[in-house]
């Protein structure tokens, strides 16, 4: 970045300290990932100079030799890859992606029934603080209380009286695999469209860690950022008869000229994808959430659902007399990252929530497995046994560093 530091060394200085940080902390943020080497240098290539407007073969501006070559390969490699119909490649995120899905079939006032943001769901599926909420009516299904997992015969029940137009299937914070096929068969009951929006789990269905939404659903919607390995970006994945209606319903409908090394990023995320070291990173970022689901299980931490199935692991920190906040900080001052966050039937929403979440997807980027997850499961569970001890928190921060010096970030090398 040579032109960056003789332009503004401010900036510079910045990028630098953050990739130290990068390279020495432990990522447990389910939400985030990290992108090789590649990845990086396409996002901040020659394609982000083209204006783009409309879709390969009928753009706006002159010029698109190349760069309709290149959203043509990540839409073949989108496809491909998933076994869909249909993609596009351009929603600059998955909330605009799941934005373009609404509007590509609904008509405002439409009715949606979609998961609880407080049970896992997400902001852009009908929260009152999304947009989303203020165009369509949004009724919201719970995870049962005693098992915390998803209860198919009510959200049948519910989807039997409020008659929506559009079931969403789809979760931010939910640690268990969706039935995919049992969500479509309601739809299907209710003549509803299926949307599964897979943003957490794009990069594991990829990897065949897990089962994919593509065969059971109406469109698929994900990012590229978290499991995936990628940029940063949405995708739309549909049934062909869908097309049309969703690349109107992005552009001009959602949005404008969308970043073309945005989407080169999102084919190489799909090439990448092919290869047996992702799918072998993918197996591993399951097989390392179970085994962390184990230990904190097996010393008394309580979880939601009692485990794991997928990347994320959720620990109930209610009836500790600890907020997530706290744990949340204590943790971050050791080196291991990660986010509060709220759990079902959740007493302490405003006073920093009440749980933790924790993903495995950036450990197993690095080539983490097992062994290292037990010596992070053992540090995790000494900062919940004493979040506040000075001396615990710096010597945990000291293993940190060196197991971050054994298991560096390829796209930063290992920290100083
Ligand atoms: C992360 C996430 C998104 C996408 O969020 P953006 O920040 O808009 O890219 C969408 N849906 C779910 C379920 C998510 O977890």
């Amino acid at each position: 970045m040579n032109g960056l530091r003789h332009d503004d060394p401010e900036l510079f200085k910045l990028a630098e300290q953050e990739k130290k940080r990068i390279a020495g902390t432990l990522n447990l943020i389910a939400a985030e990932n990290h992108p090789p080497a590649s990845i990086l240098e396409v996002l901040g290539s020659v394609f982000n100079e083209k204006t783009i407007e409309g879709y390969p073969g009928r753009r706006f501006h002159a010029g698109c030799v190349y760069v309709d070559q290149v959203e043509s390969l990540a839409i073949d490699r989108a496809k491909q890859l998933f076994g869909a119909e249909y993609a596009n490649v351009q929603p600059h995120s998955g909330t605009s992606a799941n934005l373009a899905v609404y509007f590509s079939v609904l008509s405002r006032g439409d009715r949606v029934l979609a998961m609880s943001l407080p049970h896992g769901g997400h902001l852009s599926h009908g929260h009152t603080a999304s947009i989303s909420s203020q165009c369509f009516d949004f009724r919201h299904y719970t995870v049962s209380r005693d098992t915390e997992r998803l209860d198919y015969d009510r959200i049948r029940d519910m989807a039997l009286a409020f008659r929506p137009k559009m079931m969403v299937a789809g979760a931010s914070a939910y640690p268990r695999l969706i039935d995919y096929k049992i969500m479509a068969d309601i739809a299907k009951e209710v003549s509803a469209w299926l949307l599964a929006d897979m943003a957490h789990l794009a990069g594991l269905v990829a990897g065949e860690a897990i089962p994919s939404p593509v065969p059971f659903c109406d469109a698929v919607t994900f990012t590229g950022y978290k499991t995936m390995m990628g940029g940063r970006g949405g995708v739309i994945l549909a049934r062909e008869d869908l097309g049309p209606k969703i690349n109107r319903a992005v552009f001009p409908g959602t949005q404008g000229t969308s970043p073309v090394s945005m989407i080169a990023a999102k084919a190489l995320a799909f090439k990448l994808a092919k290869t047996d070291g992702f799918r072998r990173i993918q197996q591993k970022t399951v097989e390392t959430a179970g085994h962390l689901a184990q230990c904190l299980k097996a010393a008394g931490v309580c979880l939601v659902t009692g485990g794991t199935d997928n990347h994320q692991v959720l620990v109930d920190l209610n009836g500790t007399g600890m907020t997530g906040i706290r744990v949340q900080e204590s943790l971050e001052a050791a080196g291991i990252l990660c986010n509060r966050n709220v759990v079902p039937a959740d007493t302490r929403v405003e006073k920093g929530a009440g749980g933790i979440r924790f993903g495995t997807a950036g450990l197993a980027a690095r080539g983490m497995g097992k062994t290292q997850m037990t010596a992070i499961a053992g540090w995790i569970l000494r900062i919940l046994a004493a979040p506040d001890d000075p001396e615990g928190v710096k010597e945990i921060r000291t293993e940190v560093r060196s197991l971050c010096q054994q298991f560096p970030v390829a796209a930063y090398g290992p920290p100083e």
